[in-house]
């Protein structure tokens, strides 16, 4: 892994000292996406026992549900702690993934060489040319929902569908999730909240500035592109060959809550696959069907992951933070006891959200070395706040 440079925490980014009954290695996730599915299993993997708690009939029917999905490096164009940030989580996905498949799991996958990055060649170049092992090279595409599945089959996880929480109750034990009749579906002392675009709608995490994008994936026929390719084919787009000979495109991008499967949508993709393949033919009438969903971004497009802070609080504690006195003149960070939230990840959920379980698996655990707790303050949930509390007053009206 990449050296990252070591950052002492301002008092509002300080992680959490409280660890309720962290003892009892047990803890509930919301949300069976490629997020939810992430951190189940690194907690399964240091001994945790983990429910996660599903609203649909299966795992993976929200974002995360599409038949394949492309796992590409990001970078910055700056030398800066995001461009360190998506390096080390970048190779550890690679890593995470290959020792996956060594092991017990298998889905539908395939490796392949450098596909761009984000269709910049000079950015593509310096990651090339920076680069300092081969796996950060590694680019592919994988079937997102077998892949949570793959994360999920673990002895320490247990999934139950068709429950659908609708808020949350805290007291000294821990959290308890309710349905909407009131009713207490489960208990525990630590809960995570990975619940995707929907992750606003707990009144605990209500305040996380999330914005919704959705989109839709169009299948294609295995005649509808002549030649055929069977190599994947991407920019910001994609075109990804699957193992009968059909192809999955993609995806268009609209900011709204939802999206239903649309002919103009249809059109876009098949569009950006004719510029992606500009000497093959494309038939439009070789439409299979296509997929909606809907990712989220946060305001700087990076993942939101970590403990959820008092928001109440942070208001109150850090309202003079414009006046530019000194860090260490405010008090710590609080955050509501036990409860957590891993959402924001964008168009790039498969490689992130390994990391992402990860590191919030450290935090929970308390065991972040330097290197990780200086990659918290870039996701930190409350910095859209903290970002805000340093104008005045009078210009603070957004995040
Ligand atoms: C069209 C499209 C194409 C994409 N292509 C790619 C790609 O090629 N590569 C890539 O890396 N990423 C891609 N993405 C992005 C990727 O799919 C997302 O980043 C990722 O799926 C987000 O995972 P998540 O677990 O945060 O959210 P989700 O997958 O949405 O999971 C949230 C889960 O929480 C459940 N839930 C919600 N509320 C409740 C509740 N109250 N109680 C219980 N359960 C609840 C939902 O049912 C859902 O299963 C694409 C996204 C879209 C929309």
């Amino acid at each position: 892994m990449p050296a990252l440079p070591l950052i002492q925490h301002p008092p509002w980014y300080q992680l959490p000292t409280h660890f309720p009954n962290a003892h009892l290695r047990s803890a509930v996730v919301i949300g069976a996406g490629l997020a939810g599915c992430a951190v189940a299993r690194h907690l399964a993997e240091r001994h945790w026992r983990v429910e996660v708690l599903e609203h649909r009939s299966q795992i993976a029917g929200g974002a995360s549900g599409n038949p394949a999905g492309i796992f590409k490096p990001q970078v910055t164009s700056e030398d800066s702690h995001v461009t360190h940030y998506y390096k080390y989580s970048y190779q550890y996905f690679i890593d995470y993934l290959e020792k996956l498949l060594e092991g017990e799991c298998s889905f539908e996958h395939d490796f392949c060489p450098l596909l761009g990055i984000d269709g910049n060649p000079s950015q593509t170049a310096r990651f090339i040319a920076e680069s300092n092992t081969p796996t950060s090279l590694k680019t592919g595409w994988l079937a997102p929902a077998e892949f949570c599945r793959a994360q999920i089959n673990h002895p320490n996880i247990h999934v139950r569908t068709d429950i659908a929480i609708a808020s949350l109750q805290d007291d000294e034990d821990g959290w308890r999730c309710l349905d909407a009749h009131g009713a207490v579906l489960c208990e525990t002392p630590v809960l995570i909240v990975a619940t995707g675009s929907a992750s606003i709608q707990f009144q605990q995490t209500r305040e996380l500035p999330l914005q919704p994008l959705a989109g839709q994936i169009t299948l294609l026929d295995a005649e509808a592109i002549q030649p055929a390719v069977t190599d994947i084919h991407c920019d910001r787009h994609f075109i990804i060959p699957q193992a009968d000979g059909s192809y999955v495109c993609g995806a268009t991008h609209h900011r709204t809550p939802s999206l239903r499967v649309n002919d103009a949508d249809h059109r876009a993709n098949l569009d950006a696959c004719r510029k992606l393949l500009p000497r093959h033919t494309i038939d439009a009438n070789k439409i299979l069907g296509g997929r909606t969903s809907t990712r989220c971004v946060s305001p700087d497009h990076l993942p939101i992951a970590g403990a959820v802070p008092d928001f109440a609080y942070y208001e109150h504690a850090y309202d003079s933070l414009h006046h530019g006195r000194p860090a260490k003149s405010f008090p710590p960070a609080r955050y509501l006891p036990g409860l957590y939230v891993i959402s924001a990840l964008g168009a790039h959920g498969i490689s992130l959200s390994p990391f992402l379980g990860h590191l919030l698996s450290d935090i929970i655990l308390n065991s972040l070395n330097d290197e990780k707790a200086a990659i918290t303050e870039l996701l930190h949930p409350a910095r859209f706040h903290i970002r805000r509390l340093r104008r005045k007053p009078a210009d603070r009206s957004a995040h």
